[in-house]
């Protein structure tokens, strides 16, 4: 393994009351309510993002929208204007607590709608409630689960008998309708504390229940196994717009509201509300040949304090040249922020422009070979692939 500093861990997501600082200025994550921004919202926040910021958003792993490079100076402008924009709570607390992840394709009145509006409103009133800081809950009630593999500690979903309240990582849930689904919610929540789910403040539900902690009664339903994986383009609730390392300049992000309401996904793409035509927009891929679809990569330097290298323009130039189907990651460091999962193929930086590379594992795997010089890489790929 290579000699690089072990990655610091903070164990808490900056929002827009509590921002975080970063290699470029302030994160500043919005949790829009519902994950939807109508248009005048997302041309707002891309005002604000040119005025208080760098111009650059990110869609968060959990479906937020992190405004980059925000001026410390700048930071009670900004939270004002979002204010207006009815884009922030009234304290760090409740925004934290609000931690809820809804499925994008949604309709109006449905249950994934009308379960996510009642569990924001409960988790916001529920001042009681102390949850460690990334503790999140998933609103995935449509016909098929399709949040799966996202992160959350706390599940509503669908099995083949109705709604299912389930911890994450057991296998069975308890049976809830759309009217009892945020209360039975926010029992978990606190069944989860009350157990010992985070001594000193930090925890999950997956390890709570890894450690072999009796689940509370009547959680004995079968969760329906699927997997989805999402491609851009046209679905039945309008275009899913991928972003290159899901990031988008305030000016297309402004452009794309242009044409509808602005729904967020924890797959680094946006959809497109009800949108059925094509849409030109450079800063939006729609098309699922993209070569930049295979790969993924931090922020990197300089953007990260933590980055040892820059990542995205290997990323970009390597994703032109890979092998067949495979799939890249480049990440600045050994946390692995854009990609915690095993990944075919990762590239860890462990100095400037120097990389390990791991094969079918995470940036902090051993790895397959070390020192790999990101000019040589760029010059003979190979490398990658052959031993
Ligand atoms: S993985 Fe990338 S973004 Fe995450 S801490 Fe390391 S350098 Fe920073």
């Amino acid at each position: 393994m290579s000699a690089a500093p072990d990655p610091k861990v903070y164990g808490w997501c900056p929002g827009a009351l509590r921002p975080m600082m970063s290699g470029d200025g302030l994160v500043v994550r919005i949790r829009a309510p519902l994950g939807r921004f109508s248009p005048e919202q997302a041309q707002g926040v891309a005002r604000l993002s040119q005025q208080f910021g760098n111009g650059l958003l990110d869609l968060s792993a959990r479906a937020n929208l992190q405004m980059r490079g925000i001026r410390e100076e700048g930071h009670a402008g900004l939270i004002e204007g979002l204010r207006v924009l009815g884009l922030v709570d009234d304290d760090a607390g409740a925004e934290a607590r609000r931690n809820v992840l809804v499925a994008p394709f949604w309709s109006e009145g449905d249950e994934t709608h009308r379960i996510a509006e009642a569990l924001s409103l409960a988790l916001t009133a529920a001042t009681d409630l102390k949850l460690p800081g990334k503790f999140g809950f998933a609103v995935d009630c449509g016909t098929v689960p399709v949040l799966l593999d996202i992160a959350a500690d706390i599940r509503i979903e669908r099995n083949s008998d109705g709604l299912l309240l389930r911890a994450d990582g057991a296998d069975t849930g308890l049976p809830v309708t759309a009217e009892t689904a945020a209360k039975a919610a926010l029992e978990l929540a606190h069944w989860f504390v009350d157990t010992g789910g985070a001594p000193e403040g930090r925890g999950r539900m997956k390890a709570h229940v890894a450690r072999g902690t009796p689940l509370p009664a009547g959680h004995d339903r079968r969760a329906l196994p699927h997997d989805y994986a999402p491609i851009p383009g046209p679905t039945p609730s309008g275009i899913l717009a991928a972003l290159e390392f899901g990031q988008i300049d305030a000016e297309s992000f402004a452009l794309l509201a242009g044409h509808a309401p602005l729904r967020l996904t924890p797959w680094r793409m946006l959809l497109l509300e009800g949108v059925s035509t094509s849409v030109t927009c450079t800063g939006a891929i729609f098309d699922a040949a993209d070569p930049r679809l295979r790969v993924t990569a931090c922020t990197g330097a300089p953007g990260c304090p933590q980055a040892l290298s820059s990542t995205r323009q290997l990323a970009l130039d390597l994703a032109q040249m890979l092998p067949g189907d495979a799939k890249l990651h480049v990440s600045g460091c050994a946390k692995g922020c854009a990609h915690p999962a095993p990944a075919p193929l990762t590239l860890t930086a462990t100095a400037r422009d120097t990389f390990d590379l791991i094969r079918n594992g995470t940036a902090a795997d051993r790895p397959a070979k070390t020192d790999l010089n990101a000019f040589a890489l760029r010059r003979t790929p190979d490398l990658l692939t052959q031993d």
